[in-house]
């Protein structure tokens, strides 16, 4: 079968709501590389989405697998418990940061789990409004589409969004929108919107993923801390894309010293297997009633376990700090080109949470047909990897942070090669 006639059977059979950028049909993945139904080899810099991070069937993640599919595969926690599920939320409740009790949630999804983290905030508030940002994404339910900062193509045709939403312009001085200007508008809508103690809670990305992979200061998150305990709103990070050594800690709100009361999770927590939490302080997790939160799969036993295996790879293989230096060696290179390529007007991000960012190099514009030159050159070359930006003008990266030396010498390769090409295309 032909990636061809597989991609006209897909366009026949699949509603086209499901985007997919790439034509390859993975046949097999290992670590940092994908091979498609051809046997042509990709080295994958896209890992999933961030949910990768232990690289494709790390071997202790898929032994661990293993042994939970040889005992039992699925009871439902809330009919029949089992230990590593309240044992992985013991573990969480120590990981994340903020020096009080915690309890957890376990979900299935991101959009779940922000779902779940805005009906605990209401609950525990007894308020309803949220405040989330510009460029921001929460996922595609209705919750998750309302709290997203973008229209085209999260919401648009998808009608009327739940209420009290309200949205302010993200941090991001590259774009001439400061961290000060941000506060201002957070005190504007509280004077001319919505009152500040009708607020549950105000959600952020530490480092804004979909929406161009700009980091937030310290500052900023110290500020909004200091506005949201000025009036009782509770902050939830949503670490769905940052968490699990991707920015160089387990967790991105590390870098600030700024601990949230509620915290999403999902993508890297299971290495490959769907599961998603939400964790925070103990007695805002359990002011929903018995049976008001959960879901029939929420931390399925095989999800579970892959969690615990990926909380000890990251630990066991030094993750973090093997990602700060995988992401000095890429943010290097990229800089070294900046002089042959001007279309480069930034390259930023912490740990390997990396991004270039392109402008035409005659308007100054933000560029996204730049953007995609370089991506589709790259992937033609056999390196995946995948665009982002309230523009479309960011190539993102996202690698394992498991990839090898030598494949990661590779890929920087073909990264400089497809932007230079690009430049002469
Ligand atoms: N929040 C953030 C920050 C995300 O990056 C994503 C997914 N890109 C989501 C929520 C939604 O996660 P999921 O696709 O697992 O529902």
């Amino acid at each position: 079968m032909t990636a061809t006639s597989l991609a006209d059977r897909r366009n026949a059979a699949i509603s086209r709501g499901v985007g997919v950028t790439t034509q390859i049909y993975a046949d097999r993945a290992e670590n940092s590389e994908i091979w498609d139904k051809e046997g042509k080899r990709y080295i994958d810099f896209a890992a999933g989405i961030a949910v990768v991070n232990t690289g494709h069937r790390h071997p202790r993640v898929i032994e661990a697998v293993k042994q939970q599919l040889d005992r039992f595969t699925h009871t439902c926690h809330q009919v029949v418990p089992y230990e590593n599920y309240v044992e992985l939320a013991e573990r969480l409740n120590q990981l994340v940061p903020g020096n009080f009790t915690k309890k957890t949630i376990f979900v299935t999804t991101g959009a779940e789990a922000v779902e779940n983290a805005v009906k605990i905030a209401r609950a525990a508030t007894g308020r309803q409004a949220v405040v989330a940002f510009g460029g921001g994404f929460h996922g595609r339910t209705f919750m998750g589409m309302a709290l997203t900062g973008k229209v085209v193509p999260y919401k648009v045709g998808f009608g009327a969004m739940p209420g009290d939403v309200f949205h302010i312009p993200f941090p991001v001085e590259l774009h001439g929108q400061t961290a000060e200007q941000s506060i201002g508008a957070l005190k504007k809508l509280f004077a001319a919107d919505v009152d500040p103690n009708r607020v549950a809670a105000i959600i952020i990305e530490p480092v804004q993923g979909e929406g161009g992979f700009y980091p937030v200061t310290t500052a900023f998150l110290k500020q909004l801390r200091e506005i949201c305990d000025q009036h009782g709103i509770l902050l939830i990070a949503d670490e769905v894309q940052t968490g699990f050594a991707r920015t160089g800690k387990l967790f991105a709100m590390e870098h600030h010293g700024v601990a949230a009361d509620l915290t999403t999770m999902a993508k890297g927590l299971g290495g490959g297997f769907p599961i998603a939490a939400v964790t925070g302080r103990a007695e805002i997790m359990d002011a929903p009633g018995p049976g008001g939160l959960g879901g029939t799969y929420a931390g399925n036993p095989l999800g579970v376990a892959a969690a615990h295996a990926v909380l000890d790879v990251i630990k066991d293989e030094d993750l973090c700090n093997r990602a700060t230096s995988l992401g000095n060696r890429l943010k290097q290179r990229l800089e070294s080109l900046r002089e042959k390529a001007p279309e480069i007007v930034d390259v930023r991000g912490p740990g390997f949470m990396n991004a270039v960012e392109f402008n035409d190099a005659t308007t100054k514009l933000p560029s996204a047909d730049f953007a995609n030159k370089v991506r589709l050159k790259a992937l033609k070359k056999g390196l995946i990897l995948l665009t982002c930006g309230v523009h479309g003008n960011v190539i993102r990266f996202l690698a394992p942070l498991t990839v090898q030396d030598n494949v990661f010498a590779e890929a920087l390769d073909i990264l400089e090669a497809s932007i230079l090409e690009a430049r002469s295309a």
